[in-house]
């Protein structure tokens, strides 16, 4: 192999090298830029491990109706309304985009 093969080769290595550090930064970079999502704060009702309180049954459906739709922030109406292992399911229905959503009641005082 001669010297010029040897330079051309030499070049070659040299610029793939500068190449992959440039892709491996400009890819850091674009990691650092997008920070993960914050996970939403838990509300109360949201999960059956973490129902909303409520004295009783009678109130179940004037404290959900009208909660925020979590897509467009449109006031939602009580849709359904079930009794279920201790807890009360509440369906929540958006009027503007339709999403339907569940939220669990527990009913604190006992008769
Ligand atoms: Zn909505």
């Amino acid at each position: 192999m001669n010297a010029r093969v040897m330079i051309v080769v030499l070049f070659f290595v040299l610029l793939a090298w500068l190449v992959r550090g440039l892709v491996v930064e400009v890819a850091a970079r674009r990691e650092r830029k997008t920070p993960a999502p914050k996970p939403r704060p838990q509300v109360p009702g949201e999960t059956d491990d973490n129902p909303l309180a409520v004295p009783t049954a009678a109130v179940v459906e004037t404290r959900l109706d009208g909660q925020p739709c979590r897509r467009c922030g449109t006031p939602t109406r009580v849709r359904e309304h079930l009794a279920r292992q201790g807890l009360r399911e509440v369906t929540l229905h958006c009027p503007h985009c339709a999403l339907d959503a569940t939220r669990y009641v527990r009913i604190t005082t006992v008769h």
